[in-house]
């Protein structure tokens, strides 16, 4: 007993900043709550460095000073106090069980997908922990009095930060009001006119060329071919770059790179931009999302207005927001720490489960996501939904069942799969006109051209099931289906394998199909180029919901709605934009048919091609040296567009790569 009684202040010292700093980290708690359930946050998280050093010093100050507070008035007190090791102990392991069980719900048993059961679970929580504590409190106020004024400061922090969480929590709601430029909310919850459902499909890497609706001689696409003559095709889409990272945030927020800025493995979507899925959300839809792919998961911070997220294992958390995701993350990634916290993340998976049902996906191929996309559509009858799926389409590797590979390759001997070109490490890495890929032998090149068309084959044929389920169901009068890709893929076209390296033709003209009995015309064929950014305008006017949207930026597509429905071709189209970020490489293009030119800068080098797309649309004859006049004009106008979109940046913000991560995305061939 005597030698405890001759520590006195320096313990306070200690356990003042870091009591302070868990009540920091459970207000962090409470502002991903905050911004789950209402849109709105106490703090703006923009990214990883900020949050840590921004927690930690506020609350290491506050617990320096609360600790220094205390010290000096023990000091004043002149009496030895009494400290229990064995008290201090259970009250910071109870504290620490506390947050970190509210971490770990919200962070891996919510992961992003915030509905009425979940705060059901968090206030269950979050009763027992202060019943804990309240029963805490007694037994120590007999057991050890001279405890009760370091605990009172420590409680007060705590209730403090309870009350203000409470309060802001249970203050009126403004749906996203973080987004505000102007004070104006950008989406207005209002009741839309529209009740029917969004089906849009993101085919990964499909070239329209490829398919035979667009003129392809090999039957690639019968199920899309029937689709596009009940409803529009667009003969000449332009995806906004040739990789997902870059082109999937432009097509769903019909903004320009230069602006969103998400353009390699570490791009987090901004905050502060729209997506289309949020605009269906603050229509009253039930809105979901299947992918196969990292680059379109929670985990790249997509979940923003998605109701329920289908992905990938470690893909389909979202553990970037809170600090408890970030450490949980980190730590479950090391074999050591897996082994001890595993039986509690796959609890916690359970849990989730329970409440929400599965959200990862084990297998990506067209056949497991269609039917868990049909599972979900028929127990969602309620409310007009929105579903986006973005399926691997004609991503590599080019595996399909041999049923549909012996369409494109009848000899007995089927070609391997393995000879697809992203096992060539040669493959990676290249940026045209700079690097060109290996050449292979033609034979091979037919081989992979025929496994890659048995895939869309494949996938045509699960789009198939899925048009024959809506119709079963009969909902398909009542939904809007959209077809597209993200981009296309070379095969040596331009000396280059896979996508991401350039922004010719084959990369990027891909596929644009819609249909929908009562809102579209039945076998319109838009002949002129449109861009992807065009879907987000089209889409919103064609279900009648301008006035939900309300934006503080202007969306860079056009609004094709009036043209659709006048079976017209748009007219003053603006032209089109594309760019593709590699590191330092860049190249960007405009289209002002029948026109295009690009201009990629590597390193020093700079080189500015331009072709006429009606008389060579496999942009085989560059024509910058013959049409200076041309060059130089789009050239101008390249710069005036960009320019204009690096005016409006949004918030960039920035995620951290595990290893195990990138091996992943190393495995489907983004990273060399
Ligand atoms: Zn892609």
């Amino acid at each position: 007993m005597a030698q405890k009684r001759q520590r006195t202040g320096f313990i306070p010292l200690l356990i003042g900043p870091l009591s302070a700093s868990l009540s920091g980290v459970f207000l962090g708690e409470w502002n991903v709550l905050l911004e789950m359930l209402k849109g709105k946050s106490i703090f703006n998280f923009s990214d990883l460095p900020g949050i840590s050093i921004w927690h930690g010093l506020l609350w290491l100050v506050i617990g320096l000073a609360a600790g220094l507070v205390w010290t000096v008035w023990l000091a004043a007190r002149k009496k030895p106090v009494r400290v229990d090791f064995l008290v201090w102990f259970i009250i910071f392991s109870y504290f620490a069980a506390w947050i970190l069980g509210q971490g770990f719900i919200n962070t891996y048993v919510f992961a992003g997908i915030f509905n009425q059961s979940g705060l059901i679970i968090n206030v269950i929580f979050f009763g027992l922990a202060l019943a804990g504590l309240i029963l805490l409190l007694r037994s120590f106020r007999q057991k050890a009095p001279s405890f009760n004024p370091f605990w009172k400061s420590y409680l007060t922090i705590h209730l403090a930060l309870l009350l203000a969480g409470l309060i802001v929590l249970l203050s009126p709601s403004d749906v996203r009001k973080d987004k505000l430029a102007n004070e104006e909310p950008v989406l207005k919850l209002v009741t839309g006119d529209s009740s029917k459902n969004v089906i849009l499909v993101i085919w990964d890497a499909v070239r329209a060329d490829h398919l035979s609706c667009y003129g392809y001689p090999l039957k690639t696409s019968p199920f899309l071919d029937s689709l596009a003559n009940q409803g529009v095709i667009f003969e000449q889409a332009m995806a906004a770059s040739s990789h997902t990272v870059e082109s999937v945030p432009s097509l769903l927020s019909s903004t320009l790179s230069s602006s969103h800025q998400m353009n390699d493995i570490t791009s987090y979507l901004p905050s502060d931009l729209i997506i289309i899925p949020e605009v269906f959300k603050a229509l009253g839809y039930n809105t979901v999302a299947f992918s196969f792919n990292p680059y379109f998961s929670p985990a790249y911070g997509y979940d923003q207005g998605i109701d329920r997220f289908f992905a990938p294992d470690e893909f389909s958390i979202k553990a970037y927001k809170t600090i408890f995701g970030h450490i949980l993350d980190r730590s479950t990634r090391l074999a050591v720490v897996n082994q001890v916290l595993k039986p509690i993340y796959l609890l916690s998976q359970r849990l989730s489960t329970l409440s929400f049902g599965e959200t990862e996906l084990a297998s990506t191929d067209p056949e497991t996501m269609t039917k868990r996309m049909m599972n979900w559509i028929k127990n969602h009858a309620q409310k007009p939904f929105f579903l986006l799926a973005h399926l691997e389409g004609g991503h590599a590797p080019y595996l399909a069942p041999p049923a549909f590979v012996k369409r494109f390759w009848p000899e007995e001997n089927l070609p391997e799969a393995e000879s697809w070109p992203i096992t060539f490490p040669q493959s990676l890495g290249l940026f045209l006109p700079f690097r060109e890929g290996p050449a292979v032998a033609e034979a091979d090149r037919q081989k992979m051209l025929a496994l890659y068309d048995a895939k869309i084959l494949y996938h045509d044929y699960w789009l198939g099931q899925l048009i024959e389920f809506l119709q079963e169901e009969r909902r398909l009068k009542d939904t809007l289906l959209v077809v597209t890709a993200d981009h296309g893929e070379e095969f040596y076209d331009h000396c280059g394998w896979g996508h991401g390296h350039s922004l010719y033709q084959e990369l990027t003209h891909v596929p644009l199909i819609m249909a929908g009995e009562g809102l579209l015309p039945t076998g319109l064929r838009i002949k002129g180029p449109i861009s992807m950014l065009d879907l987000f305008p089209t889409l919103y006017h064609l279900l009648g919901m301008n006035e939900v949207l309300s934006l503080s930026y202007t969306l860079e597509g056009e609004d094709l709605s009036q043209a659709l429905v006048q079976k017209k071709e748009p007219i003053n189209k603006k032209p089109i934009c594309l760019e593709l970020t590699q590191g330092s490489r860049r190249s960007k293009s405009l289209i002002n048919y029948p026109w295009k030119i690009i201009h990629s800068v590597f390193s020093s080098e700079e080189v500015t091609e331009l072709y006429n797309l009606a008389d060579d649309p496999q942009e085989k004859n560059d024509l910058s040296v013959i049409c200076p006049k041309e060059k130089e004009q789009l050239l101008i106008s390249l710069q005036k567009i960009i320019t204009r979109a690096e005016e409006k940046m949004f918030k960039s913000q920035r995620r951290w790569i595990s290893p195990s991560e990138k091996e992943k995305l190393r495995s489907l061939g983004y990273i060399d």
